[in-house]
């Protein structure tokens, strides 16, 4: 059982905390990064404004978190592409995507738009997957991408570039969180984006994708595979607890983690017991 390699480590990525506050990524698309790294958000939260230039207006996506400091980033973003907020879009509801939404919405008199009432707000709009959104002289299209978490969603973009939030992140990978997230659903998301054939990926954190997202999707599928075989291989040998399970299986990676590989791992014994390939008792599992 050999770790399938990540295309990423052969391509020119900037390193870690690197990357640029604002940067213009194509001419529809420019990215703001939030103030917020962390070992969850690596080099924090990236906001996105969409819009066709000469419009006049642009599409927030991901507004991030509600910071002073992050807002006038935005807004010098804004001035710079002369155009002013018509819609927030948000990918899904956690707090490192959603927080600022309803203050900058309720701040740029534009509604809020995402798969969850509780981030639409009541003057929001509750998307649905499928529906392609004509805002700032452009189009959206909304694509369902469930997996991550329940109310996941992705926009892929006229120039055929993808807006993916958590669906992939820009480094490593991403989580199933549990309960809320669904491997079963993160799969099929991921070939749903496969199938787009994405001429890149826009990730809610770390750097674009761009050299070839289909790659990093097929890397993406195949480490869910091979955590799945540990998992399963762990089983075998005895590990009978999350705990016991991350401990062997997330040796490598940094303690700071560990409670999200925990969720993964949840998410994963999820979907070996509802296959009967291992067996749930209270807290611990067996093989079948
Ligand atoms: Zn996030």
């Amino acid at each position: 059982m050999t770790a399938p390699a990540d295309p990423r480590s052969r391509w020119q990525l900037p390193a870690p905390g690197a990357l640029p506050r604002t940067a213009e990524l194509e001419p529809l698309v420019t990215r703001v990064l939030a103030p917020n790294p962390s070992g969850m958000t690596l080099d924090g939260t990236n906001t996105y404004l969409v819009g066709e230039p000469g419009s006049g207006q642009a599409v927030l996506v991901d507004p991030g978190p509600d910071d002073a400091a992050h807002l006038a980033a935005v807004e010098a973003a804004l001035a710079d592409r002369k155009a002013r907020c018509t819609a927030v879009l948000v990918t899904h509801h956690h707090v490192d995507h959603a927080e600022a939404a309803q203050p900058w919405g309720a701040r740029f008199g534009a509604p809020v738009m995402a798969a969850g009432a509780d981030v639409a707000g009541p003057r929001g709009r509750v998307l649905a997957g499928g529906e392609r959104l004509r805002l700032a002289g452009t189009v959206l299209e909304v694509v369902p991408t469930p997996g991550h978490c329940a109310d996941h969603l992705s926009f892929r973009l006229d120039s055929g570039a993808v807006l993916v939030g958590d669906h992939v992140l820009g480094r490593g990978t991403s989580v199933v969180t549990h309960p809320e997230g669904d491997v079963v659903a993160y799969l099929e998301s991921l070939r749903r984006v496969h199938q787009l054939g994405p001429s890149a990926l826009y990730c809610g954190h770390g750097p674009e994708l761009t050299e070839d997202p289909g790659a990093v999707l097929d890397y993406y599928l195949a480490h869910r595979a091979y955590r799945e075989e540990q998992v399963l291989a762990a089983v075998a040998d005895g590990a009978s607890t999350v705990d016991e399970l991350v401990a062997g299986i997330y040796a490598a990676v940094p303690r700071e983690v560990w409670p999200a590989a925990a969720q993964s791992t949840r998410a994963t014994l999820a979907k070996l017991t509802a296959e009967g390939r291992v067996v749930a008792e209270g807290d611990a599992v067996r093989p079948a």
